[in-house]
Order: structure tokens, then sequence, then C-alpha cells
């Protein structure tokens, strides 16, 4: 595998509805494509993180800087023979997940249209479609946020997740239990509950959820400990399951008992994979969470959430009617039905790029070439 060129290209995109989570209203969403060329195929990779650190500490600028500083020049013009090889280049950076995680689905891409396989296939996933749920914005009219459950339902969506925080818990779950009774439910606070908030978290096990999702600060095991052993509901990690070492962590001291991955956070496709196969290996149930980022990124996260540790729904159902705004990556290319989307099984990461959709709307561009 040799990468001859990559553009990067810095795409600015307006969500078709904002969406709120407890750090805030998103409306719009950067991220950086990828365009590789190699021994004649185009490849690419995508970086589908913030412009400001909020969710995480990376921003399209420092995946801008690390990937075209320090990850892709010691890697074009060069021969590997494995995705391991590729990835070895950077064992000595430290961090940049979501940056070395566009880097390497270059080469996931390039690997899979070489030997004309699938993602799919070269992680080992099995099955044609993944079950999606949903994800509601916190809400500011309750009339508005139970319509729109009610219509995910109606669809056919089986996991009901909504985000809270403190003062948006309790009564929208309330209400979603009275007016929708025993659906399966789920809540995400992306870290908004302090250690002082435990008392008050533990009373949500009478809403008798699937799972509470990143309660507490990223780091925070003790904590996340603490209320696992006062709490029936199993918690997740999401934050906070950053590499297979903060997994290992956290599950071995029962901090959590479900873990979700999501493919940029943790470094890229071998890095989920590590961690799923870790987990899958104890009996951790798993789930593959999203980013709103573009279909190449969403691409290969099905890929992975085939894979058979994933237990859940994942969250790629409501991603797909935020991104049909300005897409350059066909929606219709994932074949959605309500509560199933079909994994892409062409070679590489198996969705075609709409190439003049994509200029028209990168908003920076750099072009790498190989030296040699
Ligand atoms: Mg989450």
């Amino acid at each position: 595998m040799k990468l001859d060129q990559v553009e990067l290209l810095h795409v600015r995109r307006r969500l078709a509805h904002p969406f709120r989570i407890s750090l805030g209203a998103i409306a719009a969403r950067e991220f950086v494509v990828l365009r590789g060329r190699a021994d004649g195929l185009t490849v690419y990779g995508e970086a589908n993180i913030d412009a400001r650190p909020f969710y995480a500490s990376e921003t399209v600028g420092t995946v801008w800087e690390m990937i075209s500083e320090v990850l892709l020049p010691p890697l074009l013009g060069k021969s590997f023979s494995s995705i391991e090889d590729v990835c070895q280049t950077w064992r000595s950076v430290r961090g940049h997940e979501y940056a070395k995680a566009a880097v390497e689905h270059l080469y996931w891409d390039l690997l899979g249209k070489m030997r004309g396989q699938s993602i799919q296939q070269l992680l080992g996933g099995q099955g044609e479609t993944v079950e999606v749920g949903t994800s509601h914005s916190i809400g500011e009219d309750s009339q508005a946020f139970l319509k729109d459950i009610e219509a995910a339902l109606a669809q056919g969506i089986r996991r009901i997740k909504i985000k809270v925080q403190p003062g948006w818990d309790d009564r929208p779950l309330e209400l979603i239990r009275e007016h929708f009774g025993d659906i399966t439910l789920m809540a995400d606070a992306n870290a908004a509950y302090m250690p002082e908030h435990i008392d008050h978290l533990a009373g949500l096990d009478r809403f008798e959820m699937l799972m509470l999702e990143q309660p507490l600060p990223p780091l925070d095991l003790v904590y996340h400990r603490e209320l696992a052993r006062r709490m029936r509901t199993p918690l997740c990690l999401d934050e906070g399951a950053h590499d297979l070492a903060m997994v290992e962590n956290a599950v071995t001291l029962n901090a959590c008992q479900i873990v979700n991955i999501k493919v940029g956070r943790v470094g890229g496709l071998s890095q989920a994979k590590l961690i799923h196969d870790w987990c899958h290996a104890r009996q951790v149930p798993l789930w593959c969470g999203r980013r709103t980022g573009s279909g190449i990124s969403m691409a290969s996260e099905l890929a992975l959430a085939t894979l058979s540790g994933f237990a859940y729904p994942t969250d790629h159902g409501i991603e797909l009617v935020q991104e049909t705004l300005d897409h350059f990556v066909d929606i219709d290319q994932f074949d959605r039905s309500a509560a199933f989307v079909r994994v892409p099984c062409r070679p590489g990461m198996g969705v075609e790029v709409d190439n003049t959709l994509l200029d028209n709307l990168a908003i920076r561009r750099l072009t790498l070439k190989s030296l040699n």
C-alpha cells in the first residue's frame, strides 16, 4: 500500500436541526476530509471532530496541523504491507486520536479496494444491516420533545436515547414513561454531573433504563464506581473510553458495565477492534456511537458495528436525517429503513463520494505529495 498524494479538505456544514446536549447547542459541524491517491485509486478518510474542543480536546485546527505536519509526511511515497505497519509510524505520537483515525482510514479504504473486500470483511463483521436508535436533543418544549419520540417509535425505532443534564433528567424521563410506557430507554449526560449529584442520579433507577451513559467527568473512575455501586441501571462509558487501557481500568474497577466505542475517539478502526475484542472476551456489551460527520466515517462505523460484541443499536439513525443537507455522500447509498441501515458492502469503505460537491463545500484545502 502506497499513498502518493493526500488532499486535506476542511468542510463546514450546517445541520438540518440544531442539536442540544449538556455542553451546548450544535447548529453546524466542521470536519476534515482526506482524499488520497494511490496506485490509480482514490481513497478517503475523515476526522469528524468539532471546530471547538468541547466534546474532545482535539479540534479541526489540531487535526489539520497534526495530519499535515506530523502524521502524513513520513507515510507519503512509502510502501506498507499492513495497517499495523502504518500505525507503527506514529507509535511515539501521544494523543491526537481523531487525526490518527482519519489517516488510518485512508489505508483501510485502500486495503479493501486493492483486495476487492469491504471494510466489514477486513474487520470480520457479520450481517447486512445494523439496528439504529435515535438520540433526542435536550428539549425546550416538552410537547415537541414528545412528538419527536412518538415519530421515532412510529417509524419502528426500538431504542430511544435522550440527552440529559442537571435540571433536564427526571422530568423528561417521567414524561416518556407516562406517554410511551415500557419502551427501551437510555440517557446520555455527556459528563454533565459531578460527584455531588450521585444521590440524585441513583434515583433515576426508577425509570428502568437500558443504561446511563457518561454521567460523570471522563477521567473520573472513582465516582463512576461509587455510582455503579449505588445504581441498578448499568453505566456506560463514552467520553471516558478513549483507549484500551482506560476501558480495562474502568471494567476491572467495576466503574462501568457497558462501553460505547467511537472510532475517532479511540484512534481508528484498529484500536476500536482491540477494545471490542477485549470487551467481547469478557462479555462486556458494546455499542457503536456516532459523531456527526459525513458518510465516509459513517460507512466504516457501520462496518465496525457488525462485530459480534456490539449488542445494542447504534446512534446512526438520527444522524442520517441531519446529514441530508449539503451532503457529498448520498444518503440513499445506506439504503435506510426506519430502524435499520444497510452496511456498505462494496470494496473499501463501500460508498461513492461526489467529488465536485465535496470540492465546492471545502472552505480550506491543502495538498501534500510524495517527494519521491
Ligand atoms: Mg455519548
